[in-house]
């Protein structure tokens, strides 16, 4: 696909374009692809810009990770292909390993993932896992011993309900990015920061570089001070002013 150097759209046309030859090398599935247009649907009716209950959320996700004692960021094919490299910088500011996890999960798709960060230099968990989580059937269920398995909170951004819902059953606290801010996994999570993982996470890092400097009780008061529920109806109170 051409790509026009100056278009309005040109954003959203170049993650598709990226979504499309993650398709071709077997990183996204046909289901990755239509979360892409799920995605796509709500980033417009966001103005596909960082709104300001996002930018409340992204301080305060930073904070909750920045806590953590062992934090983990769960990447799938679709996260790999739109922020890949932006995630390896977030792993880095935090100190933190960064796994994968697959809705359909396969060898060959988890290898060809791992191929793709080690080309940015890092190495990632989940390649085989052996650890189940309880209270999910699928593959999905398993988890690196030496990432989730231990982890205390878990970064999750495109997921699915259902492992988010997990996570939080196994005593994670989860960190979601999302657009939907009607998604189950944006109720599900903590802290929940709805905006394009294009955008968030290079400004969650930046929000990280900025916190690392305060003390652990002044990260509390940013958490308190934070409400997941609240913030998301804020969210949806933008897309209504928006059309
Ligand atoms: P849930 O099970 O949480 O209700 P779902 O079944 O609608 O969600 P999935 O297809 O499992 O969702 O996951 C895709 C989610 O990721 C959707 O909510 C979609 O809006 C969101 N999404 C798609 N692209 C992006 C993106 N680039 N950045 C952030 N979120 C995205």
């Amino acid at each position: 696909m051409k790509i026009p150097k100056k278009h309005p759209r040109s954003k959203s046309l170049i993650e598709r374009h990226k979504i499309e030859e993650g398709m071709k090398k077997g990183i996204v599935t046909p289901t990755g692809m239509i979360a892409q247009g799920r995605g796509e649907a709500f980033d417009y009716l966001l103005g596909e810009r960082t709104i300001a209950p996002a930018q409340k959320a992204i301080k305060a996700a930073a904070a909750l990770l920045l806590l953590a004692k062992f934090p983990v960021i769960s990447v799938n094919g679709n996260t790999t292909v739109l922020c890949g490299n932006e995630t390896v910088a977030l792993a880095k500011s935090l100190g933190c390993e960064i796994e994968v996890n697959l809705f359909y999960r396969s060898q060959k798709r988890e290898k060809l993932i791992e191929k793709e960060f080690q080309r940015s230099g890092v190495g990632i968990l989940g390649v085989n896992p052996k650890k189940k989580l309880k209270g999910i059937s699928s593959k999905r269920a398993m988890v690196d011993a030496k990432g989730i398995w231990k982890s205390d909170c878990v970064l999750v951004m495109l997921e699915d309900g259902d492992r988010t819902e997990v996570l939080r059953k196994n005593g994670k606290k989860v960190v979601a990015i999302d657009l939907n801010p009607l998604s189950r996994t944006a109720k599900k999570g903590n802290i929940t920061i709805i905006d394009n993982c294009t955008r968030a996470v290079p400004l969650l890092t930046k929000e990280i570089r900025k916190l690392k400097k305060k003390n652990d009780s002044e990260l509390r008061r940013i958490i308190k001070g934070f409400n997941n529920n609240k913030n998301l109806r804020q969210c949806v109170n933008c897309i209504k002013k928006g059309v």
